[in-house]
């Protein structure tokens, strides 16, 4: 049975809370290879050995583990009985037909018990490759690297790490709750609070029947992408149309946008609420667009007492289209939609609102019932990875989770992680 070799990095810091930080990244594996035949978790001595049947599908247990925070790198791996001659021998049978630049042996002895220091094994295992293939030795600047790792009872031997997200698992961070447009830039936004450990609710504000359904179909995909890595995710679907032309009968045009994006916050607030979240997420980066500069960010934040945090907000454009094309939102996120933003909105916003004047056209509104009537026709889909109909499936790349769609009910809330 092959073996996956998976190294922490962070959680190994954490301290007194290690076991528990430990304990979240191995249950979430174990979610994340749910229908991947034999597939169970150890923790021998500060790494993760990962094992799985024989007939499981590789390609897609390594896309899974790629996907999984908490992992710094992972191998796959070969077992060998604690014996340096066995340890070699194995190596020997299983070193690729082509002939390498140089390469190296490096020995990590995580148990001391083990009477050979890391040195002299590294040398026993060169000199056997050297035997058996004529490669030369390079310590510094090594083109293979052949790894050992000596754990209680067992050593593993690999040839590459591949590497992990990184970060924390998911759940060692409070809940957060992303307003997700069909843009570009809250997908990662969402993605980046995710990988320091902080489950996302998703928020999507649409305009339909004003515009078309588009935007929320971008929505929902956008979730499933991200529910790859989160594994459950929660989608609400809020209707801002009608709201947004309530607004135009009485707020002066180049003040709509940021009296649009205040609603926005009143309306996240109550549903993060509702989902335990502590902290509201967008994609906001200073100078982008009209409502991005500091100071209408500033009157955008205080609609609300929740904490607003924005992941990106000193990066450039360019930073964030690779992390989404690395993300796969990218191809999603550039479909031509038609979102709230486009509709009924000036060409020409302030770029400097003032907290007064915007104070002084929302009393023109009824605020309150505007908020409760938007949340009380807010949906929500609920996305899983893997897709509930796949789980027999084991081995097979899964289709993309289906969204079970329902109105906004408060029952529905503890079902969800
Ligand atoms: P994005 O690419 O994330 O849409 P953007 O550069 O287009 O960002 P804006 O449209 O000003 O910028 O949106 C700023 C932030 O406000 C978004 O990142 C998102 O968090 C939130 N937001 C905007 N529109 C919506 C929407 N329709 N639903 C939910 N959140 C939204
Ligand atoms: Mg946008």
């Amino acid at each position: 049975m092959p073996s996956v070799i998976a190294h922490y990095q962070e959680i190994a810091l954490k301290g007194k809370n290690r076991a528990w930080f430990l304990q979240r990244l191995i249950s979430n594996i174990q979610e994340m290879l749910e229908g991947i035949e034999g597939a169970r978790v150890r923790t021998p001595m500060g790494r993760l050995e990962v094992k799985f049947g024989r007939d499981s599908d590789w390609p897609e247990v390594r896309a899974r583990l790629s996907r999984v925070f908490g992992v710094a790198n992972f191998s796959l791996a070969h077992r060998a009985p604690l014996d340096v001659e066995a340890i070699a021998e194995g190596i020997v049978q299983q070193l690729p037909e082509e002939t390498v630049g140089s390469f190296r042996v490096t020995v990590r002895r995580a148990d001391k018990q083990f009477p050979i220091p890391s040195p002299d094994i590294e040398r026993a295992i060169g000199s056997r490759v050297q035997d058996a293939r004529g490669w030369k030795v390079d310590l510094s600047h090594p083109a293979y690297v052949i790894w050992v790792e000596i754990v209680p009872g067992a050593a593993f031997y690999h040839f590459g790490k591949l590497p992990g997200p990184g970060g924390l698992p998911t759940g060692a961070s409070g809940r957060v709750a992303v307003l997700l447009s069909g843009g570009i830039d809250s997908p990662v936004a969402a993605w980046r609070m995710m990988r320091r450990g902080c489950p996302a609710t998703l928020i999507h504000f649409h305009s339909y029947p004003f515009l078309s359904r588009t935007s929320q179909d971008k929505a929902r995909e956008l979730a499933q992408v991200l529910t790859r890595f989160q594994l459950h995710s929660r989608l609400y679907l809020v209707p801002f149309g009608e709201l947004q032309r309530q607004i135009t009968v009485s707020v002066a045009g180049p003040l709509r946008v940021v009296v649009y994006r205040r609603m926005m916050m009143r309306i996240a607030e109550r549903l993060a609420r509702a989902s335990k979240a502590l902290a509201l997420v967008t994609g906001d980066v200073v100078g982008q667009v009209a409502s991005q500069t500091v100071e209408n960010m500033s009157v955008i934040s205080s609609a609300t007492t929740m904490p607003i945090l924005r992941p990106l907000i000193g990066m450039d454009k360019e930073e964030i289209t690779a992390a989404a094309e690395r993300l796969g939102t990218y191809a999603i996120s550039i479909v031509p939609d038609e979102d709230c933003c486009t509709l009924f909105t000036p060409r020409h916003p302030a770029t400097r609102a003032r907290l007064p004047y915007i104070e002084g056209a929302e009393r023109t509104l009824p605020i309150a019932e505007m908020v409760e009537t938007a949340v009380a026709n807010a949906t929500v889909d609920h996305f899983r990875f893997p897709p509930r109909s796949d789980r027999q499936t084991a081995g097979r790349v899964p289709a993309r989770g289906r969204g079970v769609s329902g109105p906004f009910d408060d029952r529905h809330l503890d079902e969800a992680k």
